[in-house]
């Protein structure tokens, strides 16, 4: 394999229309695929590609955003049956979302109904930690990683630290922290939890400062590629639709930070990607 994309979403609307193409593609060009859930549909989606390509290194993980946390109730018997099924490797993505808090957003790219609802900020931030708990004992339960989601309001909120304070309280688990945004003190911190570092193409915009020093001080054993496709679109694609095979930019960005060839870190994430997750 060339590479994986650790973290896509080649299973929402977006790709709606060529779903199959995309992944085709992808597959052609020996490079792996992880189609994420965001909640119960989206996690089902996720598992219908992986069975369309089974065989191929296309696999799901399954759970539910915490930007979800309000709308949608936790389904734990569906979720349990979703994360024994073959070709799921992981759970997630799951964690804390503090961006907008009070302002949840049920996004109909994700099967929501596209409205904002206005809530106390402290009754989100509740929903949002009981849901993260169930999904880290479902981690646990049916042994298979988590992936994390964190989302900051600057100088508001820390989701960092709050979800650092679960999994301690838990006892941990292991797992990536997905489109890692923290600074490199967060970023230690989930390092000694034994958690990856997942880097998407927000590595390759302007201002990114803070994620390179994350970057550039990760050990490259536990570094993960990731494009969260259809978002966050790595230079030079910037203004299009994400997909998989971007992974190769954002992959491009980090050997030129660290100082080392591209080849090495396809070949390294690669590894740590089927070391994290179990992949055969
Ligand atoms: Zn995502």
């Amino acid at each position: 394999m060339k590479y994986i994309d650790s973290h896509a979403h080649v299973n929402f609307k977006a790709f709606e229309k060529d779903w199959i193409e995309v992944q085709q593609r992808t597959v052609a060009a020996d490079v792996g695929t992880i189609n994420v859930g965001t909640q119960l549909e989206t996690s089902a989606r996720a598992i219908h590609l992986a069975e369309i390509f089974r065989g191929k290194p296309v696999w799901a993980a399954v759970g539910q955003h915490p930007i979800h946390a309000v709308r949608h109730p936790f389904e734990p018997d569906a979720f349990r049956d979703l994360a024994e099924k073959d070709g799921v490797v992981a759970i997630g993505e799951v964690g804390l979302d503090y961006f907008r808090l009070g302002a949840d957003f049920d996004d109909p790219d994700e099967g929501g109904i596209g409205e904002h609802k206005d809530l106390e900020p402290d009754e989100i931030k509740d929903k949002q930690a009981n849901l993260f708990e169930e999904f880290t004992t479902l981690s646990r339960d049916v042994r298979k990683p988590l992936i994390l989601h964190m989302r900051d309001e600057a100088g508001k909120y820390d989701a960092y630290d709050d979800v650092l304070a679960i999994l301690n309280n838990i006892g941990s688990g292991v797992g990536v922290a997905h489109c890692f945004g923290g600074d490199w003190d967060h970023a230690q911190k989930f390092l000694e939890l034994g958690f990856y570092i997942g880097v998407t193409g927000i590595v390759t915009f302007p201002k990114s400062d803070v994620l390179a020093e994350v970057v550039k001080n990760t050990p490259l054993e536990r570094l993960l590629i990731e494009t969260d496709s259809p978002y966050l679109t790595p230079v030079p694609h910037r203004g299009t639709r994400n997909e998989p095979l971007y992974t190769e930019f954002v992959g491009r960005k980090v050997a030129e930070l660290k100082g080392i060839t591209t080849d090495e870190v396809f070949k390294k994430t690669t590894e740590n990607a089927l070391r994290l997750f179990g992949l055969a």
